[in-house]
């Protein structure tokens, strides 16, 4: 089983690199695996060279068990997001652009586009930690609590949660569009917020939906 993750490690980090949401070796992804253990991508690796026998799995406790290479420096923020949420199976951490750049002004992306409610009513944002801190992981997790499966981070990116890591992947993919549109929005004109009730009710649409 813990092969199939590592498996979804190395794709889905390929995935990230060729969707536009990182370069190098910038961000990382991760996925639980079935005996709580947590499967992510290498420290340091360029995505494309990472095999399915490299991936690092480590325990909640940060402690690596099994693969060749060290894990990433920001594993702590992944295992605060799982102990935290226990439907979370997969996370996806990118510096993607435009996100990023609300993330550099600490704005929340507000919802002015329908999508958003993949991820939540807005995409808020946690406030600064030195990158692979546990503090920057109790910030990341508070800030998503459980209403929220993405938040920015200040100064710094975007962390993205799914029920599994592809679905993770197609959260951060849908923050970074939205990110996108919300900031050429705001070139031309003022956007306004979509009115609560209406995210809310998307936010469920698209929870339902997810589970079938
Ligand atoms: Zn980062």
């Amino acid at each position: 089983m813990t092969e199939a993750d590592r498996k979804t490690v190395s794709r889905i980090g390929k995935q990230l690199l060729k969707e536009g949401l990182t370069r190098a070796t910038g961000g990382n992804v991760s996925t639980r695996t079935a005996d709580e253990t947590v499967a992510i991508s290498p420290s340091g690796i360029p995505y494309p060279e990472i095999e399915r026998q490299d991936v690092p799995v480590v325990t909640m406790e940060g402690e690596q068990v099994s693969g060749s290479d060290p894990p990433s420096s920001e594993t702590p923020m992944h295992t605060a997001i799982y102990e935290n949420r226990p439907e979370v199976g997969g996370i996806v951490h990118s510096h993607s652009p435009y996100a990023s750049t609300f993330a550099v002004l600490d704005e929340p992306i507000e919802g002015t586009h329908y999508l958003i409610a993949q991820a939540g009513t807005e995409i808020p944002v946690a406030g600064y930690a030195p990158p692979g801190s546990e503090d920057l992981g109790r910030l990341a997790a508070e800030t998503l609590g459980t209403d929220y499966d993405a938040c920015l981070l200040r100064n710094h990116g975007v962390v993205a949660v799914g029920e599994t890591l592809p679905a993770a992947l197609e959260v951060a993919i849908v923050v970074e569009y939205v990110a996108r549109i919300h900031y050429q929005a705001l070139n031309i004109g003022n956007p306004e917020p979509m009115a609560e009730s209406d995210l809310t009710e998307l936010r469920d649409i698209f929870d339902e939906y997810g589970r079938h």
